[in-house]
């Protein structure tokens, strides 16, 4: 994959016809423009990466027009930037603190704060004051991988200058602040001026080790030249990049490997992090690309390079953490002795990791005072030799995110192994970026939720009752996967509720789906925490005159299947603990039941049902004695009176007609005159979910009523 230049002249005045209508500047309406072009190129920028400017006027509130940088503002991803997302800053302003000898972080974002046109703004780029220092009107900057490739070599500034001669200017590597800001300013200057002897014209900078800067006097002319430099570098590199981040699917034979290696790992990374029992969600990929890396016959020393732009280090840590490969199945067998082997030196590889990175803070903490807190010490993306790549987030994006990133790094790796040395920064010049307080800042913007980590499965999950369980554990940040017979509601619902929820078709009573289910939730997210029981179906019939068929189908879905698949999430839960008996230290797991009334005050004609529900309620609580000590906890909630798919709407005319009541008052029929709704049942599972001291216990959702109540 090559840049292309998108810039297209219509585009550019289509844009700056639209956004005059919302009175925004040709200047900022251009440099919205061609920053969403430079966005669209994941070989340019990933994920918030790079940032762009304009100097140009704005008019005050008290209607003076002064002279301001608008730099992209920190938050904003230039592929879907606004003309919002390059705050103002006063220009005068900002370049009176090129004359100081220091500024520290602070005052560095405090002086930009303090210079805004907008107070409601966001801060401005952690690399705004260079765009500041440097006298060009449009400024992009990226972290271009060919450009990286060249950048990160042994001897990167001798290849920088065969290639580019004296069109740009090389600045060595320094983190940005302000410190950068003023040493590339002078860079630009010397470069500047060497140039205009020799009749050539300056178009950017190249900073060695993190990224390359081009201007120009248009958009048009910055931005073309970002893509001419890019081009060049590109030519130059004998391993060409090759960055194809679409979605693929997992294949069955890497599926049923998965199976065993994601759970364990994801145990493991559990028990190792700095927060007792930190779960993570775990990412899979093995792109064309991730296979050439893993199949490296130097996949350990390419593993040691370091970082391709200190920008990346908060995203993936320095370096990845390589295991050896997994065993291979014979006829559908794994050997129990090569798997356990495996296991064994894959605890042994991360405890190494966890060590050398534990060393690595001791010694650089040291050196600045010992005025640093530790972050956890694991590996955010980690290699499996010969089969792919498993990344960590606290969010399936974000495992994602890393993904994406740890991709990017294998791109500038192999392509700069292809023409030279690969050569990173220092220990020290990592360290420095990691605990930036400007960069872990960008971490803590979205604050962790309640259900941040953990995985939920509700079967059932298409009908009323189950999709409102969905919907409440996505809002609470989990990741959820509703499983039903019914394709079409599945699609409509997964659809509503967004892309924390993911749709999978699955016949409970069908023991071959049920595997491939456990597979595909194995391979997407690397294990399981909840199983909410949520399907049931709703058979009728007076008991003595009851075809014994009716009550064998109704104990098939309401009772087995669910048996079924129980078994199957307790085999998860228990990969993750595998051979772990400290219970401190257990993931353990929950199964949620959703049990009927029906099992507490049984009506006349609900027997097939209400008789299949109570051996449910009598599966929860043997659950509960049984794995309470594997940290596996069992609840159920009772509801009673749900317009659902088990209760319709003729349903409720019936009923109330008979008692002879009208609608509302009859499903307003209990102690707290209220309907009770499908919201009501989700809030309840929420809750048991959170009481992380209660199992075995059933959580009455029916508006009261005294003949249903437990005790
Ligand atoms: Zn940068």
């Amino acid at each position: 994959m090559v840049v292309l230049n998108k810039w297209n002249d219509e585009d550019s005045l289509a844009a700056i016809d639209e956004y005059s209508s919302r009175g925004i500047s040709k200047d900022l309406a251009l440099r919205t423009y061609s920053s969403r072009l430079i966005g669209s190129d994941k070989e340019l920028v990933l994920h918030g990466g790079g940032n762009t400017s304009v100097k140009t006027f704005e008019t005050t509130i008290s209607g003076d027009e002064v002279e301001v940088l608008c730099v992209k503002g920190s938050g904003w991803d230039l592929s879907t930037i606004e003309p919002e997302g390059h705050p103002a800053v006063k220009l005068k302003s900002l370049l009176k603190l090129k004359d100081l000898s220091s500024l520290s972080d602070e005052d560095m974002v405090a002086s930009q704060r303090l210079n805004l046109l907008n107070p409601n703004a966001p801060n401005p780029s952690v690399e705004a004051l260079l765009h500041a220092f440097l006298p060009e009107k449009f400024i992009d900057h990226t972290h271009s991988i060919a450009v990286l490739s060249i950048a990160d070599l042994k001897n990167s500034e001798e290849v920088c200058k065969s290639i580019y001669g004296d069109k740009v200017a090389i600045v060595p590597y320094i983190m940005p602040g302000f410190d950068l800001a003023i040493h590339a300013s002078k860079y630009y200057e010397e470069a500047k001026s060497k140039a205009l002897k020799k009749g050539t014209e300056l178009e950017g900078m190249i900073l060695l080790k993190h990224g390359i800067f081009t201007f120009g006097e248009t958009a048009k002319e910055s931005y073309c030249r970002m893509i001419n430099l890019v081009s060049a570098a590109e030519n130059f590199l004998k391993t060409k990049i090759n960055l194809n981040l679409e979605k693929r699917s997992v294949e069955l034979a890497t599926q049923k490997k998965l199976f065993e290696i994601m759970p364990f790992l994801r145990g493991l990374l559990a028990r190792k992090s700095v927060k007792t029992k930190e779960r993570w969600i775990l990412h899979y990929r093995d792109s064309d690309l991730i296979k050439k890396i893993v199949n490296h016959e130097d996949i350990f020393e390419i593993a040691n390079y370091g970082v391709a732009t200190p920008d990346h280090v908060i995203r993936t840590k320095e370096k990845p953490l390589v295991l050896e490969s997994f065993p291979d199945f014979k006829k559908d067998l794994l050997s129990l002795e090569l798997l356990n082997q495996w296991k064994i030196n894959t605890k042994d590889r991360l405890n190494e990791y966890i060590e050398n990175y534990q060393e690595y803070f001791e010694t650089n903490n040291n050196n600045v005072g010992g005025t640093k807190i530790s972050l956890d010490p694991l590996p955010r993306f980690i290699f499996i030799k010969g089969l792919g790549m498993i990344t960590l987030g606290k969010t399936l994006k974000e495992a994602e995110l890393v993904g994406d990133i740890a991709e990017s790094w294998s791109a500038t790796v192999l392509a700069a192994k292809s023409i030279g040395i690969f050569s990173s920064v220092s220990e020290k010049e990592i360290f420095d970026m990691e605990y930036w307080s400007l960069e872990q800042a960008k971490l803590k913007k979205g604050k962790e939720e309640s259900h941040n980590r953990n995985i939920v499965l509700i079967t059932g999950g298409a009908g009323t009752i189950g999709s409102s369980i969905a919907s409440r554990f996505t809002s609470c940040g989990a990741e959820v996967i509703i499983v039903d017979k019914d394709v079409e509601q599945l699609k409509i619902t997964s659809k509503n509720i967004g892309s924390k929820c993911k749709a999978i078709k699955c016949d409970l009573t069908d023991s071959k789906e049920i595997e491939n289910l456990f597979l595909k939730i194995i391979s997407t997210y690397g294990g399981l925490d909840i199983l909410v029981l949520n399907a049931g179906i709703a058979l009728q019939g007076q008991m003595s005159t009851l075809d014994s068929e009716v009550l064998r189908k109704s104990f098939e879905l309401n009772f087995f299947s669910q048996q079924a698949i129980i078994k199957k999430a307790l085999s998860i839960f228990k990969k993750q603990d595998l051979n772990y008996s400290d219970n401190t230290f257990l993931l353990g797991g929950q199964l949620l039941f959703n049990i009927s009334k029906q099992t507490l005050n049984p009506g006349k004609g609900f027997g097939a049902y209400g008789i299949s529900k109570s051996a449910l309620l009598a599966l929860m609580k043997q659950y509960a004695i049984e794995e309470g000590p594997n940290s596996i906890r069992s609840n159920g909630v009772n509801a009673d009176r749900i317009r659902s798919g088990l209760l319709t709407e003729e349903m409720i005319t019936e009923r109330s007609h008979a008692r002879g009541l009208d609608e509302s008052e009859y499903m307003k029929g209990n102690l707290l005159k209220k309907e009770v709704e499908a919201n009501d049942v989700a809030d309840a599972f929420i809750s048991l979910s959170l009481m992380k001291k209660t199992t075995g216990a059933i959580i009455t959702v029916d508006g009261g009523n005294t003949a249903a109540m437990v005790r």
